[in-house]
C-alpha cells in the first residue's frame, strides 16, 4: 500500500476505534467471551490454512505450527474464556480502622485503544495470543503483523476482516513505514514483541503521548548445568527446545555453562540428541520434515558470519556446521572452545548455534551471567533443589525453569516476560489481561461524613491523632 493511502486508513481507523473503545468500557464478560470463542473456532476451522502460510514463509513444519502456534493460542483462548468473568469483577478490599464508614475496591476498566505490533519468528501465535489478551480486557486493537512472513500477515488480515468490524479490530500490514505511522497515534496501549532495539523506539513513541507500554522482548537465555546434573537428560531437553523452529525463539537456550571436567561429556551427549532428533535412516538434518528453515538471507548470512567469526578466533565445531544457501538452511551447530569476546556471545543468536562454554566453579558460571543484560529466561540442570535454589538466588531473568528449558512460556498460571533489557509487563492468561486494563481504585465515601482521621487544618488537632 502507498505510504499516503496507509496514512489515510490509518487515521480512520484509529478515530473509529477510539469512538467505539468507549463503548467497550461498559461491555459484559459474556460480549468479550462471544468475540474470543469466535476467534477460537476460526482458528480451529482453519489449521490447515495456518500451517501451509508457515510452511510456505519458512517452511517451518506443520507439526511444528500445531504445537507453538495453534496450540497455544487456542488454549490461551479457552483459559481466557474459563476465567473472564472472575478476573473482571470488581474486588473489594479491607478497610483499615481510619477509613471507618468507607467501601473500596477495585475496578478493571479496559485502557482503550490499543496497538499490537508482532515479529516473525512466531508470527501466529505472537499476534494472536496478545490479542485474546487485549478482548478479554475490552480493548480496541490495531495489529501490525511481521512483514518478514508475508503469507501469515496476509493469513491474519483476512482471519481478522472475517470476524470484526474494524472499529473493533484491524490489521494493517506492513514494514517500518506502517510502524512508524502506527507509533505517531496516541494509542492508550502498546504491547510490542520483537528485539530490545525496536522496543527502545517503541518505548521512546509511546512516552510521547505517555501511553503504557508491554515490551517483550529477547536476550542471550543462559543454560546453566550444575556438576550433579543428569548430562543425557539435560542434552536432551537443551537439543529439543534450542533447535525447535530452527533456534529461532525468544526463550531459546543461547549458550550452555558446563563444568569442565563434564564438557566432553555433555557434548557427546547433546551430539546424540540432535541425531535422535532430527537423523533418521542415514540421512542428514537438511532431509528431516521435522526440521524448519532460517527465516531469510539476511538471517542465513548473519548467522554464518557468526560461526565464521567463532572458528577464527579458535572456537571449534563439535557438531554441524554445514548450510545450503538455496534454501535457508542451517545444520544445529555446537561450537566449543568459545571466548566471551567472540561475536557469537555478543548478541542474541537466534538461530541453530549453540555455544557451549566451561567454567570451573558455579560462582564463576554466576559471575559471567551477571556480568550481561539480564536474560528473558535462564535454566538449569541439577539433582539438587539447594543448588537449583542458589543459582536463581544470585540471578536475575525474566523467568527461569529448573532442569527443562521453555515450558514456563506455556503454563496457563504464570506470568510470561522478561526484564529490562528483556523486557516491560507480563503477558499470558490473568496477566495478559491486566496488561491491557487500568486497575481503577474506587473509594465511596458516606454523605455527610468525611475522613475520621484528620486531614485537613486546623493541624493542631491531626497531630495527637496521627503519632
Ligand atoms: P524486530 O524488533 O526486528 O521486529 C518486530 C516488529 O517491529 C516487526 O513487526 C517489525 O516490522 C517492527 N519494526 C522493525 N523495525 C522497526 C522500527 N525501526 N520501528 C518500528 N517498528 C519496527 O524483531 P523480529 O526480528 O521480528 O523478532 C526477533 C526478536 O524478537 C528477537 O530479539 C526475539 O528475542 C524477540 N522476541 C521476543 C519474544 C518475547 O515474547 N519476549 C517473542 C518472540 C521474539
Amino acid at each position: 500500500m502507498e505510504v499516503e493511502l496507509m496514512k489515510t486508513e490509518i487515521d480512520k481507523v484509529f478515530d473509529l476505534q477510539k469512538t467505539h473503545s468507549l463503548n467497550m468500557r461498559s461491555s459484559t464478560a459474556e460480549e468479550r467471551i462471544g468475540l474470543i470463542r469466535k476467534l477460537h473456532d476460526w482458528i480451529l476451522n482453519h489449521r490447515e490454512d495456518i500451517r501451509k502460510a508457515m510452511y510456505a514463509d519458512y517452511r517451518k513444519p506443520y507439526t511444528e505450527t500445531d504445537i507453538s502456534e495453534i496450540y497455544p493460542v487456542v488454549s490461551e483462548a479457552k483459559h481466557t474464556i474459563k476465567h473472564l468473568k472472575n478476573w473482571m469483577k470488581t474486588k473489594r478490599v479491607p478497610t483499615p480502622v481510619t477509613f471507618l464508614g468507607t467501601k473500596a475496591s477495585i475496578q478493571y476498566e479496559p485502557k482503550g485503544s490499543s496497538l499490537i505490533i508482532a515479529p516473525w519468528n512466531y508470527p501466529f501465535n505472537l499476534a494472536i495470543c496478545p490479542l485474546v489478551s487485549a478482548l478479554s480486557a475490552g480493548c480496541t486493537v490495531m495489529i501490525k503483523p511481521s512483514e518478514m512472513t508475508p503469507h501469515t500477515s496476509a493469513l491474519i488480515k483476512e482471519m481478522i476482516g472475517e470476524i470484526f468490524e474494524k472499529n473493533m479490530v484491524c490489521v494493517i500490514e506492513g514494514g517500518l513505514e506502517a510502524s512508524q505511522l502506527l507509533l505517531a497515534k496516541p494509542f492508550d496501549h502498546i504491547f510490542f514483541t520483537g528485539s530490545p532495539m525496536v522496543g527502545k523506539i517503541v518505548m521512546r513513541s509511546a512516552s510521547d503521548h505517555l501511553g503504557s507500554v508491554t515490551l517483550e522482548l529477547g536476550g542471550k537465555s543462559p543454560v546453566i548445568i550444575a556438576p550433579d546434573a543428569d548430562l543425557k537428560d539435560a542434552a536432551r531437553k537443551i537439543a529439543s527446545t534450542k533447535f525447535i523452529n530452527c533456534g529461532q525463539t525468544c526463550v531459546a537456550p543461547d549458550f550452555v555453562l558446563v563444568p569442565r571436567s563434564l564438557r566432553d561429556e555433555f557434548v557427546q551427549n547433546l551430539n546424540e540428541a540432535i541425531d535422535t532428533l532430527y537423523v533418521s535412516d542415514g540421512q542428514g538434518v537438511e532431509k528431516s520434515p521435522d526440521y524448519g528453515r532460517i527465516v531469510n538471507e539476511r538471517h542465513f548470512n548473519r548467522l554464518n558470519k557468526l560461526v565464521e567469526d567463532a572458528c577464527e578466533n579458535g572456537a571449534t565445531i563439535a557438531k554441524g556446521g554445514k548450510n545450503i544457501p538455496e534454501e535457508n538452511f542451517i545444520e544445529p551447530t555446537i561450537l566449543t572452545m568459545v571466548k566471551e569476546s567472540m561475536e557469537v556471545m555478543e548478541d542474541e543468536i537466534f538461530g541453530p548455534i549453540l555455544p557451549v562454554m566451561d567454567y570451573e566453579n558455579i560462582d564463576e558460571a554466576l559471575n559471567f551471567v551477571n556480568k550481561m543484560p539480564k536474560p528473558l529466561a535462564l535454566y538449569a540442570f541439577s539433582k539438587s533443589d539447594k543448588k537449583l535454589g542458589y543459582i536463581f538466588r544470585k540471578t536475575s531473568s525474566g523467568g527461569a525453569v529448573a532442569n527443562d528449558c521453555v515450558l514456563h512460556f506455556i503454563h496457563p498460571e504464570l506470568p510470561f516476560g522478561g526484564v529490562n533489557n528483556s523486557g516491560i509487563g507480563k503477558s499470558h492468561g490473568h496477566f495478559g489481561f491486566l496488561e491491557f486494563t487500568n486497575q481503577k481504585s474506587l473509594l465511596k465515601q458516606r454523605v455527610g461524613f468525611t475522613a475520621v482521621t484528620p486531614l485537613f487544618p486546623p493541624y493542631n488537632k491531626a497531630k495527637e491523632v496521627l503519632i
